[in-house]
C-alpha cells in the first residue's frame, strides 16, 4: 500500500510533524471549516470542466480507497492499449507513493501529463505537486512528451457556452519537474522515514504552521501556547515573534521588556492580557465622516466570485452582486433586502435599484474586506458621483486605526469583530462563504439572506459604538 500522496507529500514539505499526524493521528485534526469545503468543491468542479479540453477520456478515479491498486493496474495496462488516447485521474504508483494525474494524453509514441489548477496563476505549491507527480510517472516508466499545468485565463469572457480552450490556458513546466527530481527523490525517502517513525517527531511550533497554508493540528501542537501569548500579535510579523520565541522569551512580560512602551506590538499584549481589544482612538476619530450625517445606511453586499464565469459578459472569479440588505430610515420597516438566487441572470437589476436606494442617504456605510469602491465602480454604481463620496467602509477604517483584539490574528472579520466588541453576538458570514464556493450545495440560501441582514445590523452596531 501507498505511504505518500501528493497531499501527504505536501503537507510533509511543511511539516514532518503534520504528516506524521495525519497518518497516525488523523483525529486529532482540526475541524475542516465550511470555507475550506468549499475550496476544495470549487477545485473539483473546475477539474471536471477541464476534462473536456480533451475529451473523450477514460475515467480512472477510483470508486474508494480500497480500488487504488486495480486502478494502478489498469492504468498501466491502458499505456499500452491504441484505443485509449485519454485518460482522467490515471493512478500510478512507484516507490510507495501514489498520485492520481488529472490528464494524460497521448502524444504520438509518447504521453502529455496535464495537471489542472482553479486559480488564475501558479504558485511553488503547485509547481512541487507537479514535480512529485513527475517523480512518479518517470518511474513508472511513462514515456512523457511534456508535463503542463492548466490553469484558469484571467482574461476569459464568458459570450455563450463556455468555451474551455479559452478558458484554461497551459502552461509547460517539464524543464522544472525534471530539474526537481533529485529533490523529489530525496525528499520521498526522508517522509517515508517520517511516517514509519513509531512515534512523532519532536517538532517545535513555527513559522511553519501558517505557512504556506495553515496547519491543521493547530489545535492539538498549539495548546500548550497560553490564549494571550504574545505569539498572537499580529504587529510584528511571524518571522519576529518566533524569533524571540526560539531565543528563550516566553512570557508576555520579557516580551514587553524588549519594546518600546507605545510600540504597536506593545498595545497588543495589553489587550491579550486584559482581553478586551486595542485601538488607535486619534487616528480613528480623524476618520471619522464630518459632518454628522442626518441620514445614514447600513449596505452588505453579497457577492459571488465563481472560478467559471456564471453569466456572459464575466470573467473567472468576476464578482457578481447575488444579494444586498439596506438598512436605514427611508426603507419601510428599516430594511430592504435584493437577492437573484433563484436566477442569477437577473443580477444585475440590482445596480439601478442601488443608485435610487443609496441616493436617499448622506452616509453609506459598510464592513468589506473588498474594496468596495472597485466593486461598485465596476458595477457603474460610483459613476453616479452623488453616491461615490458617501461610502465608509468600517473594515478600512479599522485597519487603518490599527484595530487588534486576540480573535484576529487569522484576520479581520465581521465575525471576529463582533466576537471582540459583543461577546453575546452570534454571527456567522455567510457573505464570505459564497465569495470562496462555486457550489450552493454548502448553504441554504433562506439562511444566507436571514445573516446577510444579521451582518448588516452588526455593521450598524459596530459604527455607533465607535462614532455615536
Ligand atoms: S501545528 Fe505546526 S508544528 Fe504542529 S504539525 Fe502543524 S505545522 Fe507542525
Amino acid at each position: 500500500m501507498a505511504i505518500l500522496s501528493k497531499s501527504t507529500y505536501i503537507k510533509g514539505l511543511q511539516c514532518e510533524k503534520a504528516l506524521y499526524m495525519y497518518k497516525k493521528h488523523p483525529y486529532l485534526r482540526d475541524k475542516l471549516s465550511i470555507e475550506q469545503r468549499a475550496k476544495f468543491q470549487r477545485g473539483t468542479d473546475v477539474g471536471v470542466l477541464a476534462h473536456k479540453y480533451f475529451p473523450g477520456g477514460m475515467d480512472m478515479s477510483p470508486d474508494s480507497p480500497s480500488q487504488f491498486q486495480e486502478k494502478v493496474q489498469e492504468t498501466m495496462a491502458n499505456l499500452a492499449n491504441p484505443a485509449v488516447n485519454v485518460m482522467y485521474e490515471a493512478v500510478f504508483q512507484h516507490n510507495d507513493t501514489l498520485i492520481m494525474l488529472d490528464m494524460l494524453v497521448r502524444d504520438g509514441d509518447q504521453w502529455m501529463a496535464v495537471e489542472v489548477k482553479s486559480s488564475m496563476r501558479l504558485s511553488d505549491t503547485y509547481y512541487n505537486d507537479a514535480a512529485l507527480q513527475y517523480y512518479v510517472l518517470h518511474g513508472c516508466g511513462v514515456p512523457l512528451s511534456d508535463f503542463k499545468l492548466m490553469y484558469l485565463y484571467a482574461d476569459y469572457v464568458k459570450n455563450g457556452p463556455i468555451d474551455v480552450k479559452q478558458l484554461f490556458k497551459l502552461e509547460s513546466v517539464l524543464d522544472y519537474v525534471i530539474e526537481r527530481e533529485e529533490f523529489v527523490s530525496k525528499n520521498v525517502e526522508r517522509l517515508k522515514s517520517v511516517v514509519a517513525l513509531p512515534h512523532s517527531p519532536v517538532v517545535n511550533i513555527g513559522t511553519q504552521c501558517n505557512n504556506p497554508y495553515p496547519c491543521d493540528f493547530q489545535g492539538h501542537c498549539w495548546k500548550h501556547v497560553p490564549k494571550n501569548s504574545y505569539l498572537f500579535t499580529t504587529a510584528m510579523g511571524d518571522e519576529t515573534l518566533f524569533e524571540s520565541y526560539f531565543n528563550g522569551v516566553n512570557s508576555n512580560a520579557k516580551m514587553l521588556q524588549q519594546l518600546a512602551p507605545d510600540s504597536e506590538t506593545t498595545h497588543q499584549i495589553e489587550a491579550l492580557e486584559t482581553n478586551s481589544y486595542y485601538i488607535d482612538y486619534k487616528t480613528l476619530y480623524s476618520l471619522k465622516p464630518q459632518p454628522d450625517p442626518k441620514s445614514v445606511a447600513y449596505l452588505n453586499l453579497l457577492l459571488n466570485r465563481p472560478a467559471v464565469p456564471e453569466i456572459d459578459g464575466t470573467r473567472p472569479y468576476e464578482e457578481m452582486i447575488l444579494a444586498f440588505a439596506l438598512q436605514g430610515k427611508h426603507e419601510p420597516e428599516g430594511c430592504f433586502v435584493w437577492d437573484c438566487f433563484d436566477d442569477r441572470n437577473r443580477w444585475s437589476e440590482s445596480i439601478p435599484i442601488l443608485i435610487d436606494k443609496l441616493s436617499h442617504y448622506e452616509l453609506i456605510v459598510c464592513f468589506t474586506p473588498q474594496n468596495l469602491t472597485t466593486t461598485l465602480l465596476r458595477h457603474k454604481i460610483l459613476q453616479n458621483r452623488e453616491i461615490g463620496h458617501k461610502v465608509f467602509n468600517l473594515f478600512d477604517t479599522l485597519q487603518v486605526a490599527h484595530f487588534y483584539h486576540p480573535t484576529i490574528k487569522r484576520g479581520l472579520t465581521l465575525q471576529r469583530l463582533s466576537e471582540a466588541l459583543f461577546p453575546d453576538a452570534k454571527l456567522f458570514e455567510h457573505s464570505r462563504i459564497i465569495l470562496e464556493a462555486t457550489s450552493n450545495d454548502l448553504i441554504g440560501y433562506q439562511q444566507a439572506k436571514e445573516d446577510l441582514i444579521a451582518e448588516n445590523e452588526m455593521v450598524a452596531r459596530t459604527y455607533q459604538h465607535f462614532f455615536k
